[in-house]
């Protein structure tokens, strides 16, 4: 429907492959989520049930940023015009990836950088706090040196991987079938008590303030944070094999 109304359906037939879209940090609040003159779905649309990847995620505006905040908590896209108000779906996995800091060097044991930490505040200062709230898990990557590029490549390829998620989709679908839900990004209240209620251990673990991998603003996050880490939880078990959600 979405590709319908953007007028880009190819040979005007519906793709059977998930949207993956990349929009340029350039991009406007109306090419991001939808608007213009005659009103058109923007890129979190365009991505409706896909991946939205950002790409240098602090050179986008601010404001077009933030404009992210309600799609992503309703997976819907309200336009409102003088001429039009319109409802797009906007269900979508958002990945974004940014530097550290404005040069890019900080931690970097090899090419310090030389105005930390004022360049890393003032770089990740411009995504906003409730944005950031909005994304569960955070990755550190450590800088690649040139001895890295000699290593054998990982037991575990691509392919492997994509096979595990795979799985942990299917055992999704079958936990949820007869649901209005489709995967653990869904589950919420009873059902994420049901199916993502850790052990003892595993629940001290989750009240523990966060060190890698979860946002640092995760511990002051109240139950938006335990809801998203549990669900998390649930999906790594789920990719291999488990049932029970353990420390
Ligand atoms: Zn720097």
């Amino acid at each position: 429907m979405v590709s319908s109304v953007a007028g880009t359906l190819i040979e005007g037939r519906i793709s059977q492959v998930r949207p993956f879209r990349t929009p340029h940090h350039s991009a406007s609040m109306a090419a991001l989520v939808g608007g213009g003159l005659k009103v058109r779905p923007g890129e979190v649309s365009l991505a409706h049930l896909g991946v939205l990847f950002l790409d240098e995620l602090p050179e986008f505006q601010r404001a077009v940023l933030d404009s992210l905040r309600e799609p992503l908590e309703t997976g819907v896209v309200d336009v409102a015009r003088a001429n039009a108000h319109v409802t797009f779906p906007a269900r979508v996995q958002l990945v974004a990836a940014m530097n550290p800091c404005r040069c890019g060097h900080l931690g970097d044991p090899a090419l310090a950088c030389s105005r930390a930490p004022r360049c890393a505040a003032d770089y990740q200062g411009k995504v906003s706090g409730p944005l950031l709230d909005r994304i569960d898990l955070h990755v550190e990557v450590d800088p690649v040196s040139a001895a890295d590029l000699g290593l054998p490549p990982p037991a575990e390829g691509s392919a492997e991987v994509a096979a595990r998620v795979a799985a942990a989709r299917r055992v999704q679908t079958e936990r949820l079938a007869g649901t209005k839900m489709r995967s653990n990004a869904d589950l919420n209240g009873d059902m994420l008590e049901l199916h993502a209620t850790p052990d003892e251990p595993g629940r001290k673990l989750l009240l523990q303030p966060p060190k890698r991998c979860v946002s640092p603003r995760a511990a002051i996050r109240g139950c938006c944070a335990w809801r998203g880490l549990s669900r998390i939880c649930r999906g790594v078990r789920g990719s291999g094999g488990s049932m029970s959600l353990r420390r």
